[in-house]
């Protein structure tokens, strides 16, 4: 049993935590989120849709392991469900991180059933459980299915959603984070014969202030402009273009002109069914619920009702143009079905939309 002074412990943990996730990049915004055991039958998790940096310690909700009802003012991240399903399996989880780090979700989208690695000589093994959407029960039994298969593993890929990681204490968990990350991008490495680094680069990006249109870069040129006037005199919602040109999206940009999603966040925060030109003189498609124009080896404009918006949709781009790069250098990638990709980005853009800024 922990002392009231251990609990407070574990709170502010929780929150050191995360703030070290944000500041390593292996969460991004408020997508993820972490928990720990307080006594046998209850957890504190983090909270639904608040940012990290405005966390303090007595908003942390507490929640059942037995049937997952919470005290608290705040409501649970909308998935403690697979957290249940960890501290239901494993007794050694007493501190669990869940995050969309990039290289681990990346390998998660390749419709493999576990990713092996080697640290100091010893053989390990991160379980690939089985796709679900997410929040739901049927996510939370095949978290379970890949722990009960994997006695020994303290990390779970989600296919084309992210990863759980856990440990005794936050440290442990951080460390297998941080573990997972690595072996995912040496594997990644390797299937692409190269370093792909992550994250968006910023190549003209434009705001709409007092009815107009302002550009960041004053040398940004009259092609481009063309380009940002066409977006918002189809897109009246938009109020922010973030022009991305990081490697991934550039090679995306250039090689390919279809794009389905891989995974979650992007089939929830950019759309389904992109289109990429094929060519300068044809003409790029802005449709109505997707947040991303490209152009034709020119990169991809980002839509946002604010710079904030527009960034995490650069970021999330950038993630998704990654995972379809090694897909194809691996010969197979597992796509989300598009009734799936329906279904979560109409339920993002009812419960998120406009100003929130939390997935999970
Ligand atoms: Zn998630």
């Amino acid at each position: 049993m922990k002392t009231k002074e251990e609990i407070l412990r574990l709170r502010e943990e929780i929150i050191e935590v995360s703030l070290k996730l944000l500041e390593e990049g292996l969460i991004v915004r408020t997508w993820g989120n972490l928990s720990a055991k307080i006594d046998d039958n209850h957890y504190i998790i983090t909270p639904s849709g608040i940012k990290y940096e405005d966390l303090t310690p007595e908003m942390l909700p507490v929640v059942a392991i037995s049937d997952g009802s919470y005290e608290g003012e705040y409501k649970p991240s909308s998935e403690y469900m697979v957290h249940t399903a960890v501290y239901q399996s494993r007794s050694d989880a007493e501190f669990i991180i869940h995050t969309h780090q990039t290289y681990a979700t990346c390998v998660g989208a390749l419709g493999k059933k576990r990713l092996k690695a080697s640290r100091k000589d010893k053989k390990i093994i991160f379980p690939i459980a089985e796709y679900a959407l997410p929040g739901t029960k049927k996510l939370a039994g095949n978290i379970k299915t890949a722990l009960a298969g994997n006695a020994d593993t303290r990390s779970v890929i989600m296919s084309n959603h992210g990863v759980l990681c856990f440990g005794r204490t936050a440290e442990d968990a951080l460390k297998e984070a941080r573990s997972l990350e690595k072996a995912s991008k040496n594997y990644i490495s390797d299937i692409c014969k190269t370093d792909i680094e992550y994250g968006a680069v910023e190549g003209f990006n434009s705001y709409i202030e007092d009815g107009e249109i302002k550009y960041v870069k004053p040398d940004t040129p009259e092609r481009i402009k063309m380009i940002h006037k066409m977006i918002y005199s189809k897109r009246p919602d938009i109020k922010y273009i973030f022009h991305n040109k990081s490697e991934a999206v550039m090679t995306i940009s250039r090689r390919v002109n279809h794009m389905r999603p891989l995974l979650d966040d992007f089939a929830q925060i950019i759309g389904y069914n992109l289109r990429i030109p094929t060519s300068d003189v044809v003409a790029l498609t802005v449709k109505k619920n997707v947040n991303v124009v490209f152009g034709h080896n020119d990169g991809a404009y980002c839509l946002g009702v604010n710079e904030q918006e527009a960034k995490a949709a650069a970021i999330v781009l950038d993630k998704g143009c990654l995972a379809h790069i090694v897909a194809i250098r691996f010969g197979e990638g597992k796509f989300l079905s598009y009734f799936d990709c329906i279904k979560m980005n109409r339920n993002y853009r009812k419960n998120y939309s406009v100003l929130a800024n939390s997935v999970n």
